[in-house]
């Protein structure tokens, strides 16, 4: 950690051997540009292929490069958290190593930064070269986080953002390990504010959000920020009730005044699948909230640290 340096930049890394080096050149040419003092603070978050000796190799030629390497992976929300831990700047910078968020926009979100706003997230306007369905299904992701949550988490930001020194001390106080960033941010709250962009075309390489990871990254998000997908069980549960309330009428009626009796099997089994899905679905829930409440109690560190590279101070192995 350089203290007292200017500007921070973090950079989680999975497998980006093929944009690194690209990546580090376009934002040191940004970086220089600024005329102030910088440092790059490269996470890597378990990469099975080159990418540590390749930041190795610039930790040797350029001292403002930090490498923080984890025994593992531990996942992009944890990796910008650890980069966060680690950085010293006055002010810190989250951005995806894939060239998605161009470096250029720092420029502008340091003088908005001068401004005096304490967070200057990135608001994707277009997303080029991703999938239609990545883009349908992020944008029914923060709209329904949105109208499920009471924290105004803006729509259609990533993690790109700058923060000053104590937003970033606001989110590393939170060792929550199911972390969604960018909704802490929103929670944090201070003075934001927004710089426009398009999103570029990933520079090399594939995504390291498969499916899986995404669903995982909104159910951290729903859980994190609402409860009210608890609340479901009992709504639900009190309407069924009301409409299985009338049916018994209807039914006690024609059983007693009229001739037709109900044809039952079909029905019966349509009615009892239904109901046996939600009640799981709705244990599922429950166990997504229980899961995480008892990850938490274990109370574990967020990551392990393998190796620190170009920190003055030497660190501890993990922190909390
Ligand atoms: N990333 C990471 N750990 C992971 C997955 C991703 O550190 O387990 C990093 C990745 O190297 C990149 C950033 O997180 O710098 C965003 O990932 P990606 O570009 O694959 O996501 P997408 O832009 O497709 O949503
Ligand atoms: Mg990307």
């Amino acid at each position: 950690m350089q203290k007292g340096c200017f500007l921070s930049v973090v950079v989680p890394m999975y497998n980006e051997e093929e944009v690194i080096e690209v990546t580090y050149r376009r934002l040191k040419a940004v970086l220089d540009k600024l005329g102030e003092t910088y440092e790059i603070v490269f996470v890597n978050d378990g990469s099975r292929d080159k990418t540590s000796d390749i930041v190795r190799g610039l930790c040797a030629a350029d001292e403002s490069v930090k490498l923080v390497e984890f025994s593992r992976n531990f996942g992009h929300q944890i990796a910008v958290t650890a980069g966060m831990d680690h950085a010293g700047g006055r002010t810190v910078v989250l951005i995806d190593a894939d060239l998605q968020d161009p470096p250029e926009l720092i420029a502008d979100m340091v003088a908005k930064w001068r401004q005096g706003y304490d967070v200057v997230y990135g608001k994707r306007i277009e997303r080029k070269g991703e999938s239609w369905f990545k883009k349908m299904t992020a944008a029914a992701f923060y709209r329904l986080l949105r109208s499920m949550t009471s924290v105004n988490i803006p729509v259609d930001t990533g993690d790109f953002r700058l923060m000053d020194r104590k937003v970033c001390d606001a989110l590393t106080s939170m060792r929550e390990r199911s972390r969604f960033i960018r909704g802490m941010v929103s929670w944090a709250g201070f003075k934001q504010t927004s710089v426009d962009y398009v999103r570029d075309e990933r520079f090399a390489g594939e995504t390291k959000y498969p499916l899986r990871k995404m669903v995982r990254l909104s159910l951290d998000a729903m859980t994190s920020f609402s409860t009210k997908p608890l609340k479901i069980a009992s709504v639900l549960g009190f309407v069924l009730s009301a409409v299985g309330f009338v049916y018994l009428f209807v039914v006690l009626y024609q059983r007693l005044f009229t001739d037709t009796t109900m044809q039952g099997w079909t029905s019966m089994i349509a009615i009892s699948l239904l109901f046996h899905g939600i009640t799981l679905s709705l244990l599922g829930v429950l166990g997504e909230y229980i899961g995480r409440t008892y990850e938490e109690a274990k109370g574990r560190p967020l990551y392990l640290v393998s190796d620190a590279v170009n920190f003055q101070e030497s660190r501890d192995a993990s922190r909390e």
